[in-house]
Protein backbone atom coordinates (compact mmCIF):
# COMPACT_ATOMS: atom_id res chain seq x y z
CA UNK A 1 0.00 0.00 0.00
CA UNK A 2 2.68 2.45 0.90
CA UNK A 3 4.64 1.71 -2.50
CA UNK A 4 1.21 2.50 -4.26
CA UNK A 5 0.65 5.62 -2.33
CA UNK A 6 4.33 6.61 -3.52
CA UNK A 7 3.44 5.73 -7.07
CA UNK A 8 0.71 7.59 -6.83
CA UNK A 9 2.37 11.01 -5.21
CA UNK A 10 5.04 10.15 -8.03
CA UNK A 11 2.19 10.45 -10.53
CA UNK A 12 0.58 13.58 -8.71
CA UNK A 13 3.77 14.97 -8.68
CA UNK A 14 4.04 14.88 -12.48
CA UNK A 15 0.89 16.54 -12.89
CA UNK A 16 -0.69 13.38 -14.05
CA UNK A 17 -2.88 12.81 -11.24
CA UNK A 18 -4.63 15.27 -8.78
CA UNK A 19 -4.20 13.47 -5.56
CA UNK A 20 -6.85 14.51 -3.01
CA UNK A 21 -7.99 11.28 -0.56
CA UNK A 22 -7.14 7.69 -2.31
CA UNK A 23 -8.64 4.54 -1.01
CA UNK A 24 -6.53 0.83 -0.70
CA UNK A 25 -6.24 -1.52 -3.28
CA UNK A 26 -8.58 -3.44 -1.55
CA UNK A 27 -11.45 -0.82 -1.02
CA UNK A 28 -10.49 0.08 2.92
CA UNK A 29 -9.83 3.59 3.57
CA UNK A 30 -6.37 5.17 3.42
CA UNK A 31 -5.40 7.64 6.44
CA UNK A 32 -3.39 10.74 5.18
CA UNK A 33 -0.04 11.01 6.66
CA UNK A 34 0.82 13.64 9.28
CA UNK A 35 3.55 15.71 7.89
CA UNK A 36 6.87 13.87 9.96
CA UNK A 37 7.77 17.44 10.81
CA UNK A 38 5.43 17.74 13.24
CA UNK A 39 6.65 14.98 15.57
CA UNK A 40 8.11 15.94 18.72
CA UNK A 41 12.26 14.83 18.64
CA UNK A 42 12.48 11.40 20.74
CA UNK A 43 8.93 10.59 20.58
CA UNK A 44 6.92 7.63 19.80
CA UNK A 45 5.72 8.83 16.38
CA UNK A 46 9.52 9.65 15.60
CA UNK A 47 10.57 6.74 16.15
CA UNK A 48 8.28 4.65 14.45
CA UNK A 49 8.31 6.52 11.51
CA UNK A 50 11.84 6.68 11.01
CA UNK A 51 11.83 2.77 11.72
CA UNK A 52 9.29 2.32 8.85
CA UNK A 53 6.35 0.41 10.57
CA UNK A 54 4.39 -0.27 13.67
CA UNK A 55 3.64 -3.63 14.83
CA UNK A 56 0.32 -3.78 15.61
CA UNK A 57 -1.58 -6.42 17.45
CA UNK A 58 -5.12 -7.76 16.92
CA UNK A 59 -7.07 -10.92 16.48
CA UNK A 60 -6.92 -13.52 14.20
CA UNK A 61 -9.85 -15.11 14.71
CA UNK A 62 -12.92 -12.82 15.33
CA UNK A 63 -14.66 -12.37 11.87
CA UNK A 64 -15.77 -8.67 11.42
CA UNK A 65 -13.16 -7.04 13.89
CA UNK A 66 -10.17 -9.24 12.92
CA UNK A 67 -9.82 -12.11 10.84
CA UNK A 68 -7.11 -13.64 8.99
CA UNK A 69 -7.05 -14.49 5.42
CA UNK A 70 -5.74 -16.82 3.51
CA UNK A 71 -2.99 -14.89 2.59
CA UNK A 72 -2.22 -14.74 6.72
CA UNK A 73 -3.11 -10.93 6.35
CA UNK A 74 -5.93 -9.89 8.95
CA UNK A 75 -9.27 -8.29 7.63
CA UNK A 76 -11.89 -6.37 9.80
CA UNK A 77 -12.86 -3.28 11.32
CA UNK A 78 -10.09 -3.36 14.47
CA UNK A 79 -7.51 -3.94 11.65
CA UNK A 80 -8.44 -0.93 9.50
CA UNK A 81 -8.69 1.24 12.60
CA UNK A 82 -4.86 -0.03 13.11
CA UNK A 83 -4.19 0.62 9.81
CA UNK A 84 -5.32 4.26 9.72
CA UNK A 85 -2.92 4.88 12.89
CA UNK A 86 0.10 3.36 10.37
CA UNK A 87 -1.22 5.66 7.72
CA UNK A 88 -0.94 8.87 9.84
CA UNK A 89 1.98 7.73 10.98
CA UNK A 90 3.40 7.39 7.22
CA UNK A 91 4.60 3.74 7.80
CA UNK A 92 3.80 0.04 6.79
CA UNK A 93 1.45 -1.93 9.51
CA UNK A 94 2.94 -5.13 10.57
CA UNK A 95 -0.10 -7.25 11.99
CA UNK A 96 0.59 -10.16 14.87
CA UNK A 97 -1.80 -12.01 16.90
CA UNK A 98 -2.98 -10.51 20.22
CA UNK A 99 -5.12 -13.03 22.12
CA UNK A 100 -6.90 -11.73 24.81
CA UNK A 101 -4.75 -12.97 27.76
CA UNK A 102 -2.05 -11.81 26.21
CA UNK A 103 -2.50 -8.18 25.24
CA UNK A 104 -1.07 -6.25 28.57
CA UNK A 105 1.65 -8.31 28.40
CA UNK A 106 2.76 -8.16 24.36
CA UNK A 107 2.40 -4.17 25.33
CA UNK A 108 4.62 -4.26 28.64
CA UNK A 109 7.18 -6.50 27.18
CA UNK A 110 7.44 -4.02 23.78
CA UNK A 111 6.12 -6.79 21.31
CA UNK A 112 3.72 -4.58 19.69
CA UNK A 113 3.31 -1.37 19.32
CA UNK A 114 -0.40 -0.38 19.94
CA UNK A 115 -3.28 -3.51 20.47
CA UNK A 116 -6.44 -2.63 18.21
CA UNK A 117 -8.14 -6.01 19.43
CA UNK A 118 -11.48 -5.82 20.73
CA UNK A 119 -10.16 -4.19 24.04
CA UNK A 120 -12.32 -2.74 26.30
CA UNK A 121 -11.00 -0.81 28.48
CA UNK A 122 -11.00 -0.14 32.09
CA UNK A 123 -9.67 0.38 35.55
CA UNK A 124 -7.89 -3.01 36.08
CA UNK A 125 -6.03 -2.49 32.48
CA UNK A 126 -4.99 1.10 33.35
CA UNK A 127 -2.43 0.30 35.60
CA UNK A 128 -0.34 -1.69 33.54
CA UNK A 129 -1.54 -0.07 29.86
CA UNK A 130 -2.88 3.35 28.61
CA UNK A 131 -5.61 3.71 26.47
CA UNK A 132 -6.47 5.60 23.21
CA UNK A 133 -10.29 6.30 22.47
CA UNK A 134 -12.84 4.72 22.60
CA UNK A 135 -13.43 4.07 18.70
CA UNK A 136 -16.29 1.73 19.68
CA UNK A 137 -18.82 0.68 22.34
CA UNK A 138 -19.83 -2.71 22.38
CA UNK A 139 -21.64 -4.76 25.11
CA UNK A 140 -21.72 -8.08 26.58
CA UNK A 141 -23.98 -10.84 25.17
CA UNK A 142 -24.80 -14.70 24.51
CA UNK A 143 -24.56 -17.34 22.11
CA UNK A 144 -26.45 -20.39 21.73
CA UNK A 145 -27.18 -23.41 19.51
CA UNK A 146 -30.37 -22.93 17.28
CA UNK A 147 -32.22 -25.53 19.26
CA UNK A 148 -31.52 -24.29 22.82
CA UNK A 149 -34.92 -22.88 24.36
CA UNK A 150 -33.95 -22.80 27.78
CA UNK A 151 -31.44 -19.25 27.58
CA UNK A 152 -32.91 -16.47 26.25
CA UNK A 153 -30.85 -14.11 28.56
CA UNK A 154 -28.67 -13.57 31.23
CA UNK A 155 -31.32 -14.21 33.94
CA UNK A 156 -31.34 -18.09 32.54
CA UNK A 157 -27.18 -18.69 33.73
CA UNK A 158 -27.95 -20.25 36.47
CA UNK A 159 -26.73 -23.81 36.48
CA UNK A 160 -25.62 -23.34 33.14
CA UNK A 161 -22.18 -23.96 31.30
CA UNK A 162 -20.92 -20.42 30.07
CA UNK A 163 -17.76 -20.35 27.98
CA UNK A 164 -15.57 -17.19 27.54
CA UNK A 165 -11.98 -16.45 26.67
CA UNK A 166 -9.31 -16.17 29.84
CA UNK A 167 -8.55 -12.83 30.89
CA UNK A 168 -11.91 -11.21 29.15
CA UNK A 169 -14.27 -9.08 30.68
CA UNK A 170 -17.02 -10.90 30.05
CA UNK A 171 -15.62 -13.80 31.31
CA UNK A 172 -14.82 -11.50 34.73
CA UNK A 173 -18.01 -10.71 34.87
CA UNK A 174 -19.84 -13.97 34.65
CA UNK A 175 -16.76 -15.03 37.78
CA UNK A 176 -18.57 -12.03 39.77
CA UNK A 177 -21.87 -11.19 39.19
CA UNK A 178 -22.99 -14.90 37.98
CA UNK A 179 -21.86 -17.31 40.81
CA UNK A 180 -24.47 -20.02 40.01
CA UNK A 181 -22.96 -20.43 36.27
CA UNK A 182 -19.85 -22.35 35.62
CA UNK A 183 -17.80 -21.02 33.84
CA UNK A 184 -15.44 -22.51 31.25
CA UNK A 185 -12.73 -20.49 29.65
CA UNK A 186 -10.56 -20.79 27.25
CA UNK A 187 -7.43 -18.79 25.14
CA UNK A 188 -9.74 -17.98 22.39
CA UNK A 189 -13.35 -17.44 21.59
CA UNK A 190 -13.01 -19.95 18.69
CA UNK A 191 -11.78 -22.94 21.44
CA UNK A 192 -15.64 -22.23 22.71
CA UNK A 193 -17.23 -23.43 19.49
CA UNK A 194 -17.02 -26.78 19.26
CA UNK A 195 -18.09 -27.55 23.02
CA UNK A 196 -20.85 -25.35 22.29
CA UNK A 197 -22.10 -27.17 19.13
CA UNK A 198 -21.38 -30.82 21.33
CA UNK A 199 -23.11 -29.25 23.90
CA UNK A 200 -20.36 -29.42 26.38
CA UNK A 201 -20.81 -26.36 27.26
CA UNK A 202 -24.67 -24.24 27.09
CA UNK A 203 -23.46 -21.07 25.88
CA UNK A 204 -20.67 -18.68 24.86
CA UNK A 205 -20.58 -15.32 26.34
CA UNK A 206 -18.49 -12.28 24.94
CA UNK A 207 -19.14 -9.18 23.03
CA UNK A 208 -22.40 -8.87 20.75
CA UNK A 209 -20.05 -7.60 17.61
CA UNK A 210 -17.71 -10.91 17.84
CA UNK A 211 -20.73 -13.49 18.35
CA UNK A 212 -22.24 -11.77 15.76
CA UNK A 213 -19.42 -12.78 13.34
CA UNK A 214 -19.75 -16.31 14.67
CA UNK A 215 -23.26 -16.40 13.47
CA UNK A 216 -23.02 -14.72 10.32
CA UNK A 217 -20.17 -17.18 9.60
CA UNK A 218 -22.75 -20.20 10.87
CA UNK A 219 -26.10 -18.76 10.80
CA UNK A 220 -27.76 -22.36 11.20
CA UNK A 221 -25.59 -23.21 14.67
CA UNK A 222 -26.43 -20.43 16.45
CA UNK A 223 -28.04 -17.70 17.49
CA UNK A 224 -27.50 -15.02 19.79
CA UNK A 225 -30.13 -14.40 22.68
CA UNK A 226 -30.94 -11.60 25.40
CA UNK A 227 -29.92 -7.91 25.49
CA UNK A 228 -26.57 -6.33 25.81
CA UNK A 229 -25.91 -6.75 29.78
CA UNK A 230 -22.39 -4.34 30.22
CA UNK A 231 -20.80 -1.83 27.93
CA UNK A 232 -17.33 -2.89 26.08
CA UNK A 233 -15.60 0.69 25.09
CA UNK A 234 -13.16 -0.57 22.75
CA UNK A 235 -9.55 1.39 23.12
CA UNK A 236 -6.45 1.33 21.22
CA UNK A 237 -3.65 -0.18 23.67
CA UNK A 238 -0.44 1.36 24.09
CA UNK A 239 2.73 1.73 26.58
CA UNK A 240 1.36 3.31 29.91
CA UNK A 241 2.53 6.46 30.14
CA UNK A 242 3.17 7.63 26.77
CA UNK A 243 0.91 10.51 26.81
CA UNK A 244 2.12 11.92 23.56
CA UNK A 245 1.72 8.91 21.28
CA UNK A 246 -2.08 8.78 22.89
CA UNK A 247 -2.96 12.28 22.23
CA UNK A 248 -1.17 11.41 18.83
CA UNK A 249 -3.85 8.40 18.01
CA UNK A 250 -6.89 10.24 19.88
CA UNK A 251 -6.12 12.56 17.16
CA UNK A 252 -6.13 10.27 14.73
CA UNK A 253 -9.32 8.51 16.11
CA UNK A 254 -11.21 12.00 15.64
CA UNK A 255 -9.95 12.67 12.23
CA UNK A 256 -11.55 9.57 11.31
CA UNK A 257 -14.72 11.06 12.27
CA UNK A 258 -14.46 13.81 10.59
CA UNK A 259 -13.02 12.73 7.31
CA UNK A 260 -15.44 9.68 6.60
CA UNK A 261 -12.30 7.16 7.17
CA UNK A 262 -13.74 5.54 10.64
CA UNK A 263 -17.01 5.02 8.75
CA UNK A 264 -15.55 3.45 5.32
CA UNK A 265 -13.74 1.68 7.84
CA UNK A 266 -16.79 0.17 9.17
CA UNK A 267 -18.74 -0.38 6.27
CA UNK A 268 -16.23 -2.22 4.59
CA UNK A 269 -16.06 -4.33 7.37
CA UNK A 270 -18.18 -5.24 10.56
CA UNK A 271 -20.84 -2.85 8.32
CA UNK A 272 -21.49 -6.13 6.51
CA UNK A 273 -23.29 -7.42 9.02
CA UNK A 274 -24.11 -4.56 11.83
CA UNK A 275 -25.86 -1.30 11.61
CA UNK A 276 -23.65 1.87 11.59
CA UNK A 277 -22.65 3.16 15.20
CA UNK A 278 -22.66 7.13 16.31
CA UNK A 279 -19.14 7.07 16.63
CA UNK A 280 -18.26 7.18 20.39
CA UNK A 281 -16.98 10.65 22.03
CA UNK A 282 -12.61 10.01 22.78
CA UNK A 283 -11.81 10.36 26.68
CA UNK A 284 -8.22 12.02 26.81
CA UNK A 285 -8.22 10.89 30.41
N1 LIG B 1 -13.96 -6.63 25.02
C1 LIG B 1 -13.74 -7.72 25.92
C2 LIG B 1 -12.34 -7.67 26.50
O1 LIG B 1 -11.57 -6.82 26.14
C3 LIG B 1 -14.02 -9.05 25.29
C4 LIG B 1 -13.44 -9.24 23.92
C5 LIG B 1 -12.04 -9.81 23.89
O2 LIG B 1 -11.72 -10.69 24.70
O3 LIG B 1 -11.29 -9.38 23.03
O4 LIG B 1 -11.99 -8.46 27.34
Amino acid sequence: MKNTRKSLIALAAAGLLMLTACNGDDGAPEGEPVDPAEFPEGSTMQQLHDQGSITIGTKFDQPLFGLQGPDGTPVGFDVSIGQLVADALGVEAEFVEAQTPQRENLIENGSVDIVVATYTINDTRKEVVDFAGPYYIAGQSLMVTMDNDEISGDDDLDGKRVCSADGSTPAQNIAENYPEAELVTYGAYTDCLDPLRSGQVDAVTTDNVILAGYVDESPDDFKIVGDLFTEEPYGIGLAKGDDEFRDFINDVIEESYENGNWEAAWENTAGTVLELPEPPAVDRY
